[in-house]
């Protein structure tokens, strides 16, 4: 037994946590630094909606491990898929039946997806998408948007959103000129006019990493019709929409059908997943059947897939609407307590994705949702909410994902929680 002196705290582990790993934590989003630094909670377990910190206190949990767990935490199902796929054994390098079963899943739900590759993160997606485009154009230019994050490989950390946006680096350090040459960023929300050097055009269809800025009417329809112009492919990265913004992810909901869409978080129903997908034709150019090389020794893991199927086989389309409706719940009620004690917000609103604003109006790229992260406001109010009980993302360009774990009353419990984190807001 540990003596009351040797009990475990979040500062304790903490403080080992920083000697032992660089800054304390394996994801740089998971630190406080950009609010105001101090220490983070280690969570011992979560159920539901709710995660408990080491030191017992508890907190309703609005990161759901960054859009990954939409069921909530340990949902029986997908425990019970895990437990019972682990069994059977964790890794074999040989293909296994789930695999195919969850390729079928994905295929279903996504109009104009016809075939899927696994991995193990959205990373690893983003990455090998479009080094199939790159393959199947036989060009090298890649455009993204300034803020939108596409994982931390070396060609995509440019312009990259989400923790480099909260740490407020433009860039990251150790990645070569050379390994971004080929990148061009452009602004959210503005179609660029291309020429026939770029291959593919990799966008979040609604962008969440720089908080939630929503697609303007024509922006992805202009850059279909731009990519099909130069002959370049479009890449919708889905990894937080896809299978949370609706059964077809954003493409389904927008109509607008990418050539390759990346996939990642909800999947995995809360394990190590990633997947890219789209048109035969495209796919087909990677290795074993054509000349573009991917692989991974866990790939298509038997119990990530196990656990992917689960979470997937739980959603229908009324699981979004309950999840819409808690959602837009949650904004209304975000919006009115500021508005109640004088503070201008805007929440922005996207199925069930919320971003809140410190703006007059919504932003429609990054240079305006940094204004808002820029005010230090959302430290304030990150820090007056998990005081309280009520965890968001340590970082002002996260976005808030409620699960369908939330009830009813735990929404309105955070609006009341919100009530007195605003007044704080607003001294
Ligand atoms: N793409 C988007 C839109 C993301 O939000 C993320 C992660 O947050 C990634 C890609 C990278 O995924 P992963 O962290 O699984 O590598």
């Amino acid at each position: 037994m540990n003596s009351p002196e040797s009990k475990v705290t979040n500062a304790s582990l903490f403080d080992r946590a920083c000697e032992l790993i660089p800054g304390g934590v394996n994801s740089p989003v998971r630190a406080f630094r950009s609010v105001g630094g101090g220490t983070p909670y280690f969570v011992e377990s979560g159920k539901g909606a709710f995660v408990v910190d080491v030191e017992g206190r508890k907190y309703l949990d609005y990161v759901q491990s960054y859009g990954a767990s939409i069921h909530g935490h340990a949902h029986d199902d997908v425990v019970e898929a895990i437990i019972s796929a682990a069994r059977k054994g964790s890794t074999f390098g040989a293909p296994t039946p789930n695999e195919v079963v969850l390729a079928q899943l994905l295929i279903d739900r996504v109009p104009g997806c016809e075939m899927i590759r696994l991995c193990s993160s959205g990373t690893e997606a983003t990455m090998s998408a479009l080094r199939v485009a790159r393959g199947f154009t036989g060009r090298n230019k890649i455009v993204k948007f300034d803020g939108c994050y596409h994982g931390h490989s070396d060609g995509l950390l440019a312009g990259a959103g989400s923790g480099l946006a909260s740490l407020s680096l433009p860039d990251s350090a150790g990645v070569s000129p050379s390994s971004i040459a080929d990148t061009m960023v452009f602004e959210y929300n503005t179609v660029p006019t291309l020429d026939e050097s770029v291959a593919a055009v990799i966008v979040e269809p609604v962008a969440a990493n720089m908080n939630l800025v929503l697609p303007v009417a024509g922006f992805l329809e202009g850059l279909r019709a731009e990519c099909d112009r130069v002959g370049a492919l479009l890449i919708f990265d889905e990894v937080i929409t896809g299978f949370r913004v609706g059964f077809g992810g954003a493409s389904k909901h927008f109509g607008v059908t990418p050539d390759l869409w990346c996939f990642g978080k909800v999947i995995g129903g809360g394990l190590p997943i990633g997947a890219f997908g789209g048109r035969g034709e495209v796919m087909s150019k990677l290795a074993p059947i054509g000349p573009v090389y991917q692989a991974g020794t866990l790939s298509g893991n038997p119990v990530a897939t196990a656990a992917g199927i689960a979470a997937l086989s739980l959603l229908d389309e009324s699981s979004y609407l309950m999840l819409a409706g808690r959602s837009k719940a949650l904004g209304e009620g975000l919006s009115k307590v500021f508005s109640d004690v004088g503070v201008n917000v805007v929440v922005s609103v996207f199925e069930s994705l919320l971003g809140l604003f410190f703006l007059d109006t919504a932003p429609r790229n990054y240079s305006e949702s940094k204004v808002s992260g820029d005010s230090g406001l959302y430290s304030i109010f990150f820090r007056e909410m998990l005081r309280r009980g009520v965890a968001f993302a340590p970082g002002a360009y996260e976005v808030i994902f409620p699960s369908l774990a939330h009830s009813w009353d735990d929404i309105e419990w955070t609006v009341d929680i919100a009530s007195a984190a605003a007044g704080e807001v607003a001294k």
